[in-house]
C-alpha cells in the first residue's frame, strides 16, 4: 500500500474535520503510516516533522515507549467500564494526581471524553450550581473577543470566531461577550501588562452591570489558541479572579491547549496565581494518545450538587466514554514523564531556542510581530508591516506555507495567515532549527 492508493480510498469514504473536501482536488490527504518521536512517516516512507503536535494533543511524541508501555499493560486488565456505579484503578489515580498538581483549591475531578464536550460540562455545572442555590436569574455568559472553546452548540456559543461560528449563530444560546486582551492589538510602546490590564476594565464595567445574571466568565488563559494565537499579560486573569469574586461570577478557565505546560508552567494559571471555580483540561491529559476531558472543579460546586435523590439536585450529565480506562492510563503515563524528567526545566530551554530560531523573522516586510508564550510560537503575516493590514483571506497565504512545508517535510498548519510552531516537547535544537527554516521559506514563498 502507497500513499496513493490509501488516500483514494479515503477519498470516496472519509468526510474530514475542518476541511473544505472540494481542497482535496488539489492536494490529497497525507496518508501516515507510523510516528515516532516528532516525526510521522508516509507510507511512501517520507517524514513530516509535527510541528503542531497533531492539533496541540502531543507531548512526549508519537509512539512513546514508555506510554505505549503503560497501554499495553493495561490494555491486559481493563479496556473500559462505565463510570457510573463503577470505578477503576486509572481514574482514581488520575484524578488523585491531577488535583494534586492543579492550583490550590480544586478537590473534584469531572471525567469526559474530549474538549467540547468539558466546556459543555463546565457551562452547565455552573448554571446549575446557581439554580440549586435558587438563583434563578443567573442564566447567561460572558465570553472575550477571539476565543474559542471547541465545536458542540454550547461550546460554539461561547467562542467567538466567525470562521466556525458565523454559520450556526441561530441555533446558538446569545452570550456577552466582553474585549480581548489580545496585545497584538496594544499602541506602540505600550507594555503586555498595561494593555491587558487597560482591557481589563471594560470587562470590569459589563459584570458591574450583568452580574446578577451572569453564571460565569469563561476564558482561555494566556494564549486564544484557536484565534490565531493571540497572547495576553496574567495580569488580566488576576484581575478577573478578584472581579469574578467581587461580583458573585464563577471562572472558568478552558486550559484545554494551554494546560500541561505548552505556556511554560503545568497549566497557564499559575502564572496569575488564581484557581479557577472551574478549569477544563484535555488534549495534553492523554500526552496525545487517546481522548479524555476533566473538569476540575472545588467543594463548595461539588457540594451545591450533594442532595437527597428526591430534591432533584444531581448532575446528570454523562458521556459513554467518560473517564475510559486506557486514556486514563496514558494520562497517568504522561503525568510519569512529567516528573522523570523535568520537563518543564527543559522546554525553557527550547522556548529560548524556538524564540531564537524564530527572531529573524521579525524583520521580514511582511511579518506583523512574532510572539512567544512558553512552547507557543507564533508569526503573523500582513500585506502591509506598517499598517499591520492583513492579507484578502481568499489569498490563502498561510495554506501557501502549509504546501511548501509538507513537500519539506515539516506539519506547519498556519491558522489564517498566522503561522505557529507547538511541537512535542521532544524536539531537538536541530529539529527547531529546520522547523524555523522552512517556516522562513514558506513564508517567503507565500508572501511574494
Ligand atoms: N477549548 C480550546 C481552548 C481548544 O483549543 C479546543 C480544541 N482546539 C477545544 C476547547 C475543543 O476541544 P475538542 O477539539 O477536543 O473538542
Amino acid at each position: 500500500m502507497g500513499n496513493r492508493q490509501l488516500a483514494q480510498r479515503d477519498q470516496s469514504v472519509i468526510w474530514h474535520p475542518c476541511t473544505q473536501m472540494k481542497d482535496h482536488e488539489c492536494q490529497a490527504v497525507t496518508p501516515i503510516r507510523c510516528g515516532q518521536g516528532v516525526w510521522l512517516e508516509d507510507f511512501d516512507g517520507k517524514r513530516y516533522l509535527d510541528a503542531i503536535s497533531s492539533w496541540w494533543v502531543n507531548l512526549f511524541g508519537h509512539a512513546n515507549p514508555y506510554i505505549n508501555a503503560a497501554l499495553r499493560g493495561q490494555l491486559e486488565r481493563l479496556e473500559h467500564v462505565l463510570l457510573a456505579g463503577f470505578t477503576h484503578e486509572p481514574a482514581v489515580n488520575l484524578a488523585e494526581r491531577l488535583l494534586e498538581l492543579a492550583p490550590v483549591g480544586l478537590s473534584r475531578c469531572f471525567y469526559a471524553d474530549n474538549g467540547s464536550s468539558a466546556v459543555e460540562v463546565a457551562l452547565k455545572m455552573s448554571f446549575h450550581y446557581w439554580r440549586n442555590g435558587g438563583q434563578l436569574q443567573k442564566t447567561r455568559f460572558i465570553t472575550l473577543e477571539n476565543s474559542y472553546h471547541g465545536e458542540t452548540l454550547g461550546a460554539l456559543a461561547v467562542g467567538d470566531v466567525d470562521l466556525y461560528k458565523k454559520t450556526y449563530a441561530p441555533l446558538l444560546m446569545e452570550v456577552i461577550t466582553a474585549p480581548s486582551p489580545d496585545c497584538y492589538h496594544r499602541e506602540p510602546g505600550e507594555s503586555w501588562e498595561a494593555y491587558s490590564s487597560r482591557r481589563f476594565l471594560e470587562l470590569e464595567h459589563i459584570l458591574a452591570e450583568h452580574a446578577d445574571e451572569i453564571c460565569a466568565v469563561i476564558v482561555e488563559p494566556l494564549v486564544q489558541c484557536a484565534g490565531s494565537m493571540r497572547m495576553y499579560d496574567p495580569i488580566y486573569l488576576s484581575l478577573l479572579r478578584e472581579a469574578c469574586d467581587r461580583f458573585g461570577v464563577h471562572l472558568i478557565a478552558d486550559e484545554i491547549a494551554v494546560g500541561f505546560g505548552r505556556t511554560g508552567t503545568l497549566f497557564a494559571c499559575e502564572q496569575a496565581g488564581i484557581t479557577p471555580d472551574f478549569l477544563c483540561l484535555s488534549k495534553g491529559l492523554t500526552g496525545g494518545y487517546l481522548p479524555l476531558s476533566a473538569v476540575l472543579t472545588s467543594d463548595t460546586i461539588y457540594r451545591a450538587f450533594y442532595a437527597d435523590y428526591t430534591t432533584q439536585k444531581a448532575f446528570l450529565h454523562s458521556h459513554s466514554y467518560t473517564g475510559n480506562a486506557l486514556a486514563c492510563t496514558a494520562g497517568l503515563a504522561s503525568l510519569d514523564l512529567f516528573g522523570k524528567e523535568d520537563v518543564l526545566n527543559r522546554n525553557r530551554e527550547l522556548a529560548r531556542l524556538m524564540g531564537d530560531a524564530a527572531a529573524p523573522f521579525a524583520d521580514h516586510p511582511h511579518v506583523a510581530e512574532v510572539r512567544q508564550t512558553g512552547m507557543i510560537l507564533a508569526i503573523e503575516l500582513v500585506k502591509d508591516k506598517l499598517a499591520r493590514e492583513p492579507y484578502d483571506w481568499r489569498e490563502r497565504r498561510g495554506l501557501a506555507v502549509y504546501r511548501h512545508g509538507l513537500e519539506r517535510g515539516v506539519l506547519l498548519r498556519p491558522l489564517g495567515d498566522v503561522v505557529y510552531f507547538m511541537p512535542p516537547y521532544v524536539i531537538t535544537p536541530e529539529e527547531i532549527d529546520l522547523m524555523a527554516e522552512v517556516a522562513f521559506e514558506g513564508i517567503e514563498l507565500a508572501t511574494t
